[in-house]
């Protein structure tokens, strides 16, 4: 009942404008330093066209980081105490990379404690998954319009609906077979409502017959972030809403909490370093990117690349904390408030 209540305030414009602004103002997230983890990104390429999504707009160059390239980074980055890895791609998806069951593994070897990662799974099934399941990827997520190919084919904005289910057989059952650990979440974004995603056929036939505290299918999203202006409402379908900036900070309640992305580091396939591997507009991958700090590349590595630009990222965090947002973040409505109880 509760959480019928809150969905339903929160499919509403008005009070989730409301709702998201208390919480944005009073009602941080309590994070630990500890528990943050690194971004990197091996991929910049995609084989989906999401319409929620700016990859289709081709901002970026695409490009796949080296297994060798990625070792070295991984190693630097557990080196200077990170035990979380995040293996999200910021606009790309991580199987295409041909080596991604390999740079799984070595996330675990070089000593990172929870590896995890958002695909949208339309490529897994051309991985080892007995390896990838096998106890080196604590956390898949699922990002995926429904089980119906008309949602998949206009949410999803490719032909590919067949090789996503046949990856999502493969997947689950090898996870029953080998009790696999890993936890495997599906997270749709989608015009369809959780009755019609229940209630159609894949789902009753086959998806339920997995459902465990280790396969989980959350409730749908169905409210978009503009990506910084870069989506707008013309993008979405009906029964997809396009979300809006709640009030962050306003006198006199000018201190405005950290967004929780902003206290990550991601790390691009290109060698690009921002803030925040969650979001980004039409500047990404060049100079005007508001939260970019640079190329590792320019640097003898990434412990080296955090020292040298550990004022200009203070700068921008203290920045945010007294109002003064980056350009993307003033544009970003997925923002969300957190108070970390230790600096890092
Ligand atoms: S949301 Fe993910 S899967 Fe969809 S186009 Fe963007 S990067 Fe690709
Ligand atoms: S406000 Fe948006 S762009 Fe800025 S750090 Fe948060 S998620 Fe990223």
């Amino acid at each position: 009942m509760k959480e019928y209540v809150l969905d339903m305030l929160l499919g509403n414009p008005v009070s989730r404008y409301m709702l998201r602004s208390v919480r944005n103002i009073f009602l941080p997230k309590i994070s630990d330093s500890n528990a943050l983890a690194i971004s990197i990104e091996v991929s910049s390429l995609c084989n989906a066209k999401c319409i929620f999504c700016n990859y289709r707009k081709n901002y970026r160059a695409k490009k796949l980081m080296s297994v060798q390239d990625f070792e070295i980074i991984a190693r630097t980055c557990v080196g200077i105490g990170y035990e979380n890895l995040n293996l999200t791609c910021l606009t790309g998806e991580f199987f295409t990379h041909p080596h991604a069951t390999e740079i799984i593994r070595i996330s675990k070897a070089v000593g990172f404690k929870h590896v995890g990662l958002f695909t949208n799974a339309i490529a897994l099934s051309e991985h080892d998954l007995h390896s990838i399941l096998g106890g080196d990827l604590d956390a898949m997520l699922i990002s995926f319009p429904g089980f119906s190919k008309k949602a998949y084919e206009e949410v999803f904005g490719v032909r590919r609906y067949e090789s996503f289910i046949a990856s999502i057989k493969k997947l689950l059952k090898i996870h029953k077979e080998t009790d696999s650990n890993t936890v495997i979440v599906f997270e749709p974004r989608t015009y369809l409502t959780s009755d019609e995603i229940e209630h159609s056929d894949f789902y009753l036939d086959f998806i339920t017959g997995y459902l465990s505290d280790k396969v989980l299918v959350r409730k749908p999203i169905r409210v978009f972030d503009t990506w910084g202006g870069t989506i707008t409402k013309d993008d979405l379908l009906p029964g997809m809403r396009l979300d809006r900036c709640s009030i962050k900070s306003i006198w006199p309640l000018k201190k405005t909490y950290l967004c929780e992305q902003i206290l990550s580091y991601g790390i691009l396939s290109n060698g690009d370093v921002r803030l925040c591997n969650c979001r980004c507009d039409d500047n990404v991958g060049t100079d005007k990117d508001s939260l970019l700090l640079g190329n590792l590349n320019d640097y003898t590595d990434f412990a080296e690349f955090i020292e040298k630009n550990q004022n200009k990222t203070n700068k921008i965090r203290s920045e945010f904390i007294m109002g003064k947002l980056p350009e993307l973040c003033i544009k970003c409505p997925f923002y969300y408030p957190v108070k970390v109880l230790e600096n890092q």
